[in-house]
């Protein structure tokens, strides 16, 4: 198998004749339940029905014009449970699939050079003077961004690590989204006239206060979650341990050879049982691991992954252990990593979460053999806690001070964030229109 194109090969999407004939079978609902089944409003009734009667410019508007993000959110969006649960057709057939339709279209935009530069639905309306600063370039903070740009306000993204995405560029693999398809899209939201200043990282939460100081008239805070939650073993090995965050940031950034390289030939385990342990042991089956096994301490039904990520991952040959809690590491006099103990676990009462909590069972510990571990179990924020904000409006209690996405809202989905960037971008422009008609009171003069 050759690891590293298998690493960054996208499954290929849809052909033209191929999305005709799936928006053919649209129902072509008066008001379509799919999109009121997606957070973000890209509306697919509307794009699938342009789609159906060939207006393809048309369809391509739509798609882009609601989700500036559209390409990512049509490949990472658990669709099974979102517009797609929604869509008519299931209750005669199976739904439309309108992820692979709206990535066709993203697509077929690349191949016949539409852009959202030059469409006219993207003209911007007179240029505003209010400065807008966005934290984070992940797919809340980009979003609001290009909202905002689209309304004629200069913008400004400030970004810590040295190329916007956030999860989108240091976490999802590239044979998920590939950094081709990820850097159109972002070359999207730059062509709006966004700016994104790199490897500019803005600490503490004084941090907004001081954009506002510094003349911007609102900030976006959009920081994601990017301290991995560690597992608490007395003592951790030196050699043969690294988290989800490095790990998949390492794959990502080209050092597949250096993550393959400790990884190829080995067996390694997984701890976790989320998206992200899916993303990690298919990563590191693709670098070549010789066997990879997945420990999660509830049932398989239980997993937080995606049922479609639990099969793929079964398919390629991951081995699941379930009902297994990990407690500690094994490693030789050099700190080598050598194995991971483990503890069977019965499921008990149910827990705050409404899932059967995992009991050990006394006894039971065992150890299987490994040469590397992988943590994946989950992002804290990587300073203070949570941030507050409403979540119809994304307001925080300081004005002129708006907040989304994961940092809100906790581990969440891309569209979720999209959504929160078009939310709190309309509650910018608000904000700002009233401040604007305020100030034009203010100076009105007194009639004589
Ligand atoms: C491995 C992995 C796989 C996932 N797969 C899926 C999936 O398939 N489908 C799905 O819907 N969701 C998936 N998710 C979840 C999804 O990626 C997140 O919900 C989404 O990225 C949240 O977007 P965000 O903009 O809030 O934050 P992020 O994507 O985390 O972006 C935040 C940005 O802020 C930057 N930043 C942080 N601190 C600062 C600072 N102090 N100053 C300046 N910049 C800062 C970060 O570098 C980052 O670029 C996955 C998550 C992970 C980790
Ligand atoms: S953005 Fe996601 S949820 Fe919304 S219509 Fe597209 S694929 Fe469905
Ligand atoms: S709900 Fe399904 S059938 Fe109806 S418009 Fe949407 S995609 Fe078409």
């Amino acid at each position: 198998m050759d690891n590293a194109k298998d690493l960054s090969r996208m499954e290929p999407g849809f052909e033209l004749d191929q999305a005709l004939a799936e928006a053919g079978r649209c129902l072509l609902c008066h008001e379509p339940p799919c999109s009121k089944g997606c957070p973000a409003q890209t509306d697919p009734g509307t794009f699938i029905r342009k789609l159906r009667f060939r207006n393809l410019t048309g369809a391509m508007r739509t798609v882009k014009q609601n989700n500036i993000l559209a390409g990512a959110c049509a490949v990472l969006c658990p669709t099974a449970r979102l517009c797609e649960k929604e869509c008519s057709a299931c209750g005669i057939d199976r739904p439309i699939r309108i992820g692979k339709i709206q990535r066709f279209l993203v697509e077929h935009s690349w191949k016949t050079g539409w852009k959202v530069s030059t469409d006219r639905a993207f003209e911007r309306p007179a240029a505003r003077q209010e400065k807008v600063a966005v934290v984070g370039a992940g797919p809340a903070g980009l979003s609001c961004a290009a909202e905002l740009a689209k309304q004629g306000f200069p913008v400004t993204v400030f970004e810590a690590r040295p190329e916007p995405g956030g999860v989108l560029r240091y976490g999802v693999p590239a044979f998920r989204l590939s950094l081709e398809a990820l850097r159109k899209e972002l070359a999207d939201v730059e062509s709006l006239g966004v700016k994104i200043k790199r490897s500019s990282p803005l600490q503490g939460p004084a941090a907004a206060e001081k954009l506002l100081r510094e003349g911007y008239a609102a900030v976006f805070l959009a920081i994601g979650l990017w301290e991995p939650i560690r597992l608490k073993p007395k003592q951790r090995p030196l050699k043969g341990l690294t988290t989800s965050l490095d790990f998949l940031a390492a794959v990502r950034d080209g050092k597949s050879r250096e993550a393959g390289g400790r990884i190829k030939g080995k067996v390694c385990a997984v701890i976790g049982g989320g998206s992200v342990a899916m993303d990690c042991a298919r990563s590191a089956l693709r670098s070549g691991a010789a066997d990879v096994y997945l420990l999660y301490r509830r049932s398989y039904s239980q997993m937080p992954a995606e049922a479609d990520e639990r099969a793929l991952a079964q398919e390629e040959g991951v081995h699941f252990i379930l009902l297994n809690q990990a407690v500690d590491y094994v490693t030789d006099s050099k700190g080598n990593l050598k194995g991971i103990g483990l503890v069977r676990t019965r499921l008990g009462a149910r827990d705050a979460s409404g899932r059967r909590k995992p009991v050990e069972v006394k006894g039971t510990r065992w150890v299987l053999s490994a040469d590397c571990a992988i943590e994946a179990i989950g992002y804290q924020p990587a300073e203070g806690g949570l941030i507050r904000a409403d979540a119809k409006d994304c307001r925080t209690s300081q004005p002129g001070v708006f907040a989304g996405g994961d940092i809100v809202r906790g581990p969440d989905l891309v569209v979720r964030a999209v959504a929160d960037g078009k939310t709190a971008a309309r509650s910018i422009l608000e904000y700002l229109d009233r401040k604007a008609s305020a100030g034009r009171k203010a100076v009105r003069p007194v009639a004589a």
